[in-house]
């Protein structure tokens, strides 16, 4: 049996399409066993091997190109604040995030007007909105450990899910960076808000990973929290679906990201941009195709690179302990044979990566190893760790995987 509304049955592992509501979904790469927690970084090496593994069996939809791991426990993965996701220790996320910002201050009518930011991570965002744009907000995420409460900025944070409720002010503008992408039901949680929204013109902005890049590389972005990979149409699909307008839609941060912004109304002055269309499709579906090979492709090529490094006496490393960098790990480096593992987040260092053990260091110890190898996962941060590299003196080639 098959149940309408991207439920999956109990029985029979089938699933109707979150996105458009249509069609089954269909598996087409097993990953296997995979690190369920990306982002936590564990205070022992004990404690870290211990760290839960969950399955990824990734499931496409042929109309719309949706994907989604159908074997997906939402038991397994709670959301704490020991959790640290947060991407702003990185500069070139920094200078994206405050470009974002004046964007959309500059976009929408947003003084003395109430933001609801469903995922705020540690309220970086959220607090920099409020300031440029002279709006209130409110803030919430499992994993948010800073003060509760207002705070000087006009943003209000909460510590927990956002209740999606009447305990929710009314909003006019929603913002979600990070997060959807990781919900069991993102059309429910469209379609809750659509309903809070009611009849005012309320605006929003969701960004998420872009499938349209994790689906047609090696695919280290594919990681356990993430539930759905959503290119530009299927993203536009499933919030269409909930009832909301598509307002602009595009790629992002070196075509990693995707962000849409939304309305429950479009006002006559929004020029509604040309949306992602057939040949988007197409060409996400063709990435879908050649997914499995090119991850396994992927896998063993990184494998074989550092057996050769080793071999001719390098310590090669890898830059960045985030999700990207930890399933990486899982997949290339098992057995742990890096010399380190180097990340600017200093609530990472001195602590181990979950499943595979890795300890993280600073980018300073990185001077006194005698790397000549470095393997990053993220070309957005080419230049970035380029940089540093000079900085600290470090003679090495970087390889982005
Ligand atoms: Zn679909």
């Amino acid at each position: 049996m098959i149940r309408a509304g991207g439920r999956t049955d109990q029985l029979g592992g089938a699933r109707i399409c979150d996105a458009c509501g249509g069609t089954v979904l269909v598996p087409f790469a097993d990953l296997g066993e995979i690190p369920v927690f990306c982002g936590v970084h564990w205070g022992s090496p004990t404690e870290a091997l211990a760290s839960p593994l969950g399955t990824m069996l990734l499931a496409y939809c042929p109309d719309c190109a949706y994907v989604r791991n159908i074997a997906f426990d939402p038991a397994a993965l709670v959301y704490d604040t020991t959790m640290d996701t947060n991407l702003h220790h990185s500069p070139a996320f920094q200078s994206f995030s405050t470009e974002l910002v004046r964007h959309l201050a500059g976009r929408y009518p947003l003084r003395g007007a109430t933001v609801l930011d469903v995922g705020c991570g540690q309220g970086e965002f959220l607090r920099e909105l409020c300031h440029v744009a002279g709006a209130r907000g409110v803030g919430y995420d499992q994993m948010y450990a800073g003060p509760i409460g207002p705070d000087p900025s006009g943003a209000t944070f909460h510590s927990g899910p956002a209740p999606l409720d009447d305990r929710l002010p009314a909003f006019d503008f929603v913002t979600s960076r990070h997060w959807f992408e990781h919900l069991d039901d993102p059309y429910g949680f469209l379609v809750r808000l659509r309903e809070l929204a009611g009849d005012r013109p309320v605006h929003g902005y969701l960004e998420v990973p872009d499938a349209g890049y994790d689906l047609a590389t090696a695919g280290w972005e594919v990681i356990y929290p993430h539930v759905s990979y959503f290119d530009g149409h299927s993203l536009c699909r499933i919030v269409e679906r909930a009832g909301w307008r598509v307002v602009a839609t595009g790629p992002l941060f070196s075509g990693m990201f995707r962000y849409v912004e939304i309305a429950s109304k479009v006002p006559a002055s929004a020029v509604r941009a040309e949306l992602p269309g057939p040949a988007d499709r197409d060409r996400q579906l063709d990435s879908i195709a050649g997914f499995a090979d090119r991850h396994a492709t992927e896998r063993e090529r990184w494998r074989s690179l550092i057996d050769r490094a080793l071999a001719a006496g390098d310590r090669p490393v890898l830059w960045g302990a985030g999700s990207r960098g930890v399933q990486f790990l899982h997949l290339a480096d098992p057995a742990g044979r890096l010399a380190a593992v180097v990340d600017v987040n200093p609530r990472k260092w001195g602590r181990y990566l979950p499943v595979t053990g890795h300890r993280v260091t600073s980018p300073e110890e990185l001077a006194t190893l005698g790397t000549r190898t470095v393997i990053g996962t993220n070309p957005a941060y080419r230049n970035e760790i380029g940089a540093t590299l000079r900085e600290l003196g470090v003679e090495a080639e970087l390889l982005i995987a």
